[in-house]
């Protein structure tokens, strides 16, 4: 199913030709009619020779309502400009179709209403001048009928063309992101809320959970319809009704946009290529503001000039919109921009959710060109680029793409080295991909976060891995998933809970080991009753134990590791012979006091040599 645009100068005969065509008057709004002129949008639909269904958005002319103009405008496979043959080409001719032209709407054709009104030369001259003016355009070359809604000359003819016209469209994309701009929001009694717009990127079913992005409301599909008729499931590319249950009416309001769940993030950065428009009244300013048209919605923003200070009437530049209230918009959306009132310019998004950007910086500006311009392998690329790691979900949402071929060309680009994917699920929502650029950035701030730490601490074995982590900030879960990677890649080897290089190995200097040296010395001395006051740095003390040459049983009792073997050895002998030990008879065996065989015997309970009942020990 294709959705027609209608456009034109106000009361050049929109309405009239599409009740015309279609027998349905469009002009909905009580107001509209006491006032016989167009303010919204209006709804109607035929069945055209051929046998194709097209569903027709007619659009108020006057300058004052381009903004419902704009809501009605966005999702639509066809334009139907009109024309009155009394008047030819006037301001919002020139308004609607540079605003045709700025949302990329390639398709269209020309209709020259009121044709009983003049002669057939001045026909020709009015034929002329609409040429000229399409010239440059995407509708340059459309083609141009004349028709009267009064006679029904030339109706058959426009039908015709339509359907030839529609015929050579290709269908709208299924995504599998559905989302539908909603140009109108009201309450059917008997029904609750319902909501209306052309549904693009996926198919919604009867029954679907959906959120209402940017207000984040949630609701739940109760029924469809297109055209009066009940749906179970609707295709990309159709105008729907939906019968939402869940929320108010007055909670959804045009510019909102009804998606599935999740997939949709609110926007307030959007970098755009920018077209000014020929005839703009004047050349826009870094920072000036703009009210910013995407889809049905309208919000104001300011404009963040990326290449230039101005620019000027017909002239294209890099540019971020700057917005003060967030929108949904994805990437390869078109926007367009105004001020008081007047169509300044627009153009396509190339990131829905830019970062603030250095002016004048080339490889921003280059990273931007090959966003719009460069093959879905290269806009996969740059996507990743600019957060990385980067989800795969989250990645074909920000990239746009189909999610089965994106898949595949990241398939393709693993292979040949261009990314790299992190754990070993196959790739799909979850999975974590880097360029190849940056998962060695991520190697080198690993390997560099190591050197320096056993620079700094040459005499610990390792470093925390919470503290690698939190340098590389990521989440338990990603970091989890990179270990072995980086341990694959022989970056680090893994001790527990500590991390290091693989050739490191702790190293005291000769004066530290002099220092160590004496320390034991003074352990041996007395060996079961070590003295308590010997110092020693802890960073040495550390190393004497990861050494395994001491045994620290408390805060401040060392003995040698061969007396703690021995201790271990007779105590064990005893608890054998006797079946149990008590603190005094620990002391007695080795005439040290309690200060040394308390400790050591809570140490051995915890290292589950004993166990502890009432007063004495047992073995474990
Ligand atoms: P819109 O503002 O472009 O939607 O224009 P309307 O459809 O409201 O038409 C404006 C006026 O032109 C109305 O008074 C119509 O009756 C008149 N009109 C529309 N089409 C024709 C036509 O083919 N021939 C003649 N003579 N008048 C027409």
């Amino acid at each position: 199913m294709y959705v027609v645009g209608t456009a034109g100068h106000v009361d050049h005969g929109k309405s009239t030709l599409v009740e015309a065509l279609t027998g349905i008057d469009p002009d909905r709004l009580r107001e509209e009619k006491a006032r016989g002129m167009t303010i919204d949008l209006g709804f109607a639909w035929l069945t055209l020779p051929g046998g194709n269904e097209v569903s027709i958005v007619d659009v108020p002319g006057h300058e004052r309502f381009v903004n419902n103009m704009l809501a009605g405008v966005g999702g639509i496979d066809l334009a139907l400009l009109v024309v009155a043959a009394d008047e030819s080409v006037m301001p919002q001719t020139r308004e609607h179709l540079a605003i045709l032209d700025l949302l990329g709407v390639g398709r269209g054709l020309v209709a020259i209403t009121k044709s009983d009104l003049v002669e057939e030369d001045w026909l020709t001259l009015v034929e002329s001048e609409i040429e000229d003016v399409l010239a440059g355009t995407t509708l340059d070359g459309a083609p141009i009928v004349a028709v009267s809604a009064m006679t029904g000359d030339g109706l058959p003819e426009l039908k015709e063309l339509m359907a030839r016209l529609l015929e050579e469209t290709p269908s709208k994309p299924d995504l599998g992101r559905p989302r539908l701009p909603v140009d109108r929001s009201f309450t059917m009694a008997g029904f609750g809320t319902v909501v209306t717009g052309t549904l693009i990127d996926g198919r919604l079913a009867v029954g679907e959970s959906v959120e209402l992005v940017v207000s984040g409301r949630k609701a739940r599909v109760r029924g469809l319809q297109t055209h009066r008729t009940k749906l179970e499931e609707a295709l990309p590319g159709t105008r729907v009704a939906a019968n939402l249950s869940g929320v108010a009416h007055e909670e959804v309001s045009r510019g909102d946009v009804m998606a599935t769940g999740g997939w949709l993030t609110p926007a307030t950065a959007l970098d755009v290529r920018l077209r000014v428009l020929d005839d703009a009244p004047h050349p826009l300013r870094h920072n000036m503001f703009v009210t910013v048209h995407s889809g049905s919605s309208e919000v104001i923003g300011r404009l963040r000039l990326l290449d230039s200070q101005t620019a000027v009437p017909g002239a294209t530049a890099w540019a971020q919109l700057k917005l003060n209230t967030p929108v949904a918009v994805v990437k390869g959306d078109h926007v367009v921009i105004r001020s008081n009132q007047t169509t300044l310019g627009g153009g396509e998004v190339a990131d829905p959710h830019a970062r603030r950007h250095r002016r004048n910086h080339r490889p921003i500006l280059q990273r931007l060109d090959s966003m719009l311009e460069g093959s879905s392998r290269e806009v996969l690329l740059r996507t990743i680029e600019s957060s990385e790691p980067a989800e795969f979900q989250a990645l074909i949402n920000r990239a746009n793409l189909e999610p089965e071929a994106a898949a595949a060309d990241l398939r393709e680009m693993a292979e040949e080295g261009e990314v790299v994917f992190v754990g070993s699920r196959a790739i799909g929502p979850g999975v974590l991909i880097y360029t190849s650029a940056g998962w060695e950035e991520t190697v080198g701030n690993a390997a560099d976060f190591l050197d320096a730490y056993h620079r700094r601490y040459p005499l610990r074995t390792g470093a925390p891995k919470e503290e690698l982590r939190s340098r590389l900030r990521m989440s338990p879960q990603t970091f989890n998933d990179i270990l072995p990677m980086l341990e694959a890649r022989g970056t680090l080897v893994e001790e527990g809970t500590l991390i290091r290089s693989s050739g490191h190995e702790p190293t005291a200097t000769e004066e530290q080991r002099a220092a160590i040296d004496d320390y034991v010395r003074q352990l041996e001395a007395d060996p079961f009753s070590p003295p308590t006051d010997a110092a020693l740095d802890p960073e040495l003390l550390n190393l004497l134990e990861g050494e395994n040459r001491v045994v620290r049983v408390s805060d401040t009792i060392v003995f040698t590791t061969s007396a703690y073997e021995r201790m271990v050895s007779s105590i064990r002998t005893y608890l054998e012979e006797n079946g149990e030990i008590t603190v005094a008879d620990v002391r007695d065996m080795f005439g040290a006091s309690r200060k040394y065989a308390l400790p050591l015997m809570d140490y051995l309970d915890h290292q589950r040599v004993t166990r502890r009942i009432g007063d004495a020990r047992v073995l474990r």
